[in-house]
């Protein structure tokens, strides 16, 4: 996707990209391609499909929410900072978390905030089950883009949520999604939260699928929830 094929795609999702967005993520491409070069952070790396498959990719799901407002983000598996950082960059009043279990990665971050000049976001290397002890109810937005399954994204994401505040997993295929939504059917009412929007697309360019979903929570999270990883993997809240 060349940038002003990347422009025109933005429009058609109602998604406007000024000179400074447009210069941030140039310098974002150029620091990931550096830093790749001697830490494995993607194998995407030319640059037509680093602004489809990592930027656009990521900036797509503003067509499902408005992210305009003061809210508190926290990005789980942010890895190389999709889609936190671009959401951070096109939407520049959320505060944001950006964590991930990997030092390396979240070596790459720190050093790239700093470079893009961006505030009011934090790096934190740790794994969702841990930050999760100093960080309950505490989040207006959790979001996470090819990390885990669905059941596994619920019961890992949901308690961060202040009650109201909604969960959005980002996904490819939705035969895979639908399936997957199916085997958390259970899992929602244990977590007292629902299903308010599903919504399938085809990425530009190569056709391929998307789908985004949102859950919202409506109540706070017994606070036996999240159990340890091994749990959550090996019985999966039924
Ligand atoms: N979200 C990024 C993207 O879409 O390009 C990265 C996806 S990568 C496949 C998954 C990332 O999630 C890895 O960087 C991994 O370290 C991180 N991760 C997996 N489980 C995690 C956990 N429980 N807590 C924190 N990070 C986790």
């Amino acid at each position: 996707m060349k940038i002003n094929e990347f422009i025109n795609y933005l429009k058609e999702i109602n998604v406007n990209v000024t000179e400074k967005e447009l210069s941030l993520l140039e310098k974002y491409y150029e620091y990931l391609v550096e830093y790749n070069s001697h830490t494995n952070l993607t194998s995407i790396t030319d640059k037509d499909l680093v602004y489809l498959k990592h930027f656009y990719d990521s900036i797509s799901v503003a067509q499902s929410y408005d992210f305009t407002k003061e809210l508190k983000v926290l990005d789980i598996g942010t890895g190389a900072g999709f889609p936190g950082v671009i959401l951070k960059i096109f939407f520049p009043k959320l505060e944001l978390v950006l964590l991930d279990s990997n030092n390396k990665k979240t070596t790459f971050l720190i050093n790239l905030i700093e470079k893009l000049g961006l505030e009011n976001v934090t790096v934190v290397n740790d794994r969702a089950e841990n930050y999760i002890k100093q960080n309950r109810e505490s989040f207006d937005i959790v979001i996470s883009r090819a990390v885990a399954n669905t059941a596994i994204l619920l019961e890992l994401g949901i308690p961060f949520l202040k009650v109201g505040g909604n969960l959005i997993v980002m996904k490819a295929s939705s035969e895979v999604t639908n399936k997957e939504l199916d085997n958390s059917k259970n899992t929602l009412p244990i977590l007292k939260t629902k299903l308010i929007n599903k919504k399938s697309f085809l990425l530009p360019v190569e056709n391929s699928q998307r789908t985004i979903i949102i859950f919202k929570k409506n109540d706070v999270t017994d606070s036996k929830y999240p159990r340890s990883y091994d749990k959550i993997l090996k019985k999966p809240l039924k």
